[in-house]
């Protein structure tokens, strides 16, 4: 039987084809999941719609959701609440930061009003969801699952700002599950390897940290986002009732790996 069979899951992060959230809606589906969705903006909807078509998805279950706004926020919970009593799942999809803050030295592209926003989108927009869908996610027991990168733990060239990020994301991951886990809450992230995606694109050198990546890694491939998905699936099933506050490594063990290039 599809071990997601009956479960309601919202997905936040849905932008292209290439969206790891697209992966994930895909194995989540395939699993038997029903799926609500967010767009973050006029022009991603048409888009978000057409893929949720494609799965055969109820698009009256989607909702607009700039992750900046408590208010839109809200709206999303507000608005599904209409439709289902309870949550499931919540997947957080989410990042953000200017591009001269994913390039160069650290130091030269970060500032006050850079960290504050790239915190803010990629980092407490999980709690806002969090707080903003509690009640929804208690009464099911849900699991909550956000998208992390290696670059919160170890010094990744250009990640710069977003490392920071996402170790206040991770460090999230860990806060809310112990806040949340009185309520049958689950809270993890997958650390998933570097992918081909819009927002990867905007991280300088990208392509040059596929090919090193493929080189160092002990599976020498790159990751994909089906496989990341079968993982978030995993990960929001029932299979993982015993796992919260963790970080799952998607990333074909790559970050196991100290030292490359000694071969003569
Ligand atoms: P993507 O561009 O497909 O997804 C990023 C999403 O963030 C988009 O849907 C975008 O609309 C949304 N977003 C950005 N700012 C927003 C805002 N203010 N309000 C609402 N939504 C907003 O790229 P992706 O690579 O699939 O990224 C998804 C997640 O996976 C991110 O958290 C990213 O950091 C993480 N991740 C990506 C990789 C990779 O190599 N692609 C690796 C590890 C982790």
């Amino acid at each position: 039987m599809a071990f997601l069979a009956g479960k309601k899951v919202l997905i936040v992060g849905l932008a292209s084809n290439l969206s790891i959230a697209w992966g994930v809606a895909q194995a989540m589906r395939r699993e038997g999941a029903e799926l609500a969705f967010t767009y973050q903006n006029e022009k991603l909807k048409g888009r978000v719609e057409k893929m949720a078509t494609e799965l055969g998805c109820d698009t009256n279950l989607i909702f607009p959701c700039e992750v900046t706004s408590d208010e839109e926020v809200q709206n999303v919970f507000t608005e599904l609440g209409k439709h289902w009593d309870g949550l499931d799942g919540l997947v957080h999809s989410v990042a953000f930061a200017p591009k001269e803050a994913l390039e160069g030295n650290f130091l030269d592209g970060i500032t006050r009003e850079n960290f504050a926003l790239a915190n803010d989108i990629s980092s407490y927009s999980l709690v806002a969801l969090a707080k903003a869908g509690r009640e929804m996610l208690a009464k099911n027991n849900g699991a909550i699952v956000a998208m992390t990168y290696l670059g919160s733990v170890r010094v990744i060239p250009n990640y710069n700002l977003m490392g920071v990020a996402k170790a206040s994301l991770e460090a999230n991951v860990r806060y809310l599950a112990s806040a949340l886990g009185q309520d049958g809450v689950r809270v993890n992230a997958i650390s998933a390897g570097p992918i081909r995606t819009l927002a990867a694109s905007g991280i300088s050198g990208f392509r040059n940290m596929l090919k090193q990546f493929e080189k160092a890694a002990p599976l020498g491939k790159c990751v994909s986002i089906e496989e990341v998905g079968n993982s978030a699936a995993f990960l929001t099933s029932d299979l993982a009732s015993g796992i919260t506050a963790e970080v799952l490594y998607v990333d074909a063990g790559f970050n196991t790996v100290a030292m490359t290039g000694m071969e003569e």
